[in-house]
């Protein structure tokens, strides 16, 4: 192991793993993982632990494999699709950590919650995992930065590719907000060549 390699804890993996299985189907994970000669996970997920061995050369893999698999624009919905469905599971996970559950939270207004919400999903990220994220708050936007990121580790493309940072991020706002749609949309890509991926949210809902 070198001194640059990142990791997810393992049930992070299984996270994204049994939400790619909600969205395709576990024969669609199976030919996924095949495509992408990641075999030893095929029936055969990380478990529900916290140690850190998830790299990130394994989670940058599946989201161009997935592309591969269902094309550049299927691939990005699926990916959509696949980071709000990470967000349930990831919640029964670690939501006990977060204490956006309790009383005292579900009383906050809506901005306030929003912008809470935000920063614990960042600290969660930055304690348990190599991820890092920084929250930024600016001209009425959140800005979620990720200055680490897993999703498009060492990866080249012409456009933002980290699409299940935005439907985790997309369902966690839905979450918070008791059912409200936000726009969310990745503005920079470490990809493309930018300094950080950025998740840009506007924090006034759609409906
Ligand atoms: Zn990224």
């Amino acid at each position: 192991m070198s001194a640059e390699s990142f990791f997810y804890p393992r049930k992070m993996g299984r996270i994204i793993l049994t939400g790619m299985e909600e969205v395709m189907g576990s024969h669609g994970v199976d030919a996924v993982l095949r495509l992408a000669a990641l075999e030893q996970y095929i029936q055969n997920y990380p478990p529900a632990g916290s140690e850190r061995d998830f790299s990130f050369e394994t989670v940058s893999l599946l989201q161009s494999t997935l592309e591969q698999q269902f094309g550049p624009r299927g691939g990005r919905g699926v990916a959509l699709r696949v980071g709000r469905a990470c967000f349930k599971y990831g919640l029964k996970e670690y939501g006990s950590m977060l204490g956006l559950t309790e009383v005292a939270f579900r009383l906050l207004s809506l901005p306030t919650k929003l912008r809470t919400g935000t920063k614990s999903f960042a600290e969660l990220f930055n304690k348990h995992t190599d991820q890092k994220v920084r929250v930024e708050e600016k001209e009425d936007r959140i800005y979620w930065h990720i200055e680490r990121c897993p999703l498009c580790w060492e990866r080249k493309a012409d456009e933002p590719v980290c699409h299940l940072a935005v439907g985790l991020i997309q369902e966690s706002l839905y979450w918070l907000s008791g059912g409200k749609v936000f726009d969310v949309k990745e503005t920079t890509c470490i990809a493309q060549g930018d300094a950080d991926c950025t998740i840009e949210i506007d924090p006034t809902p759609f409906s």
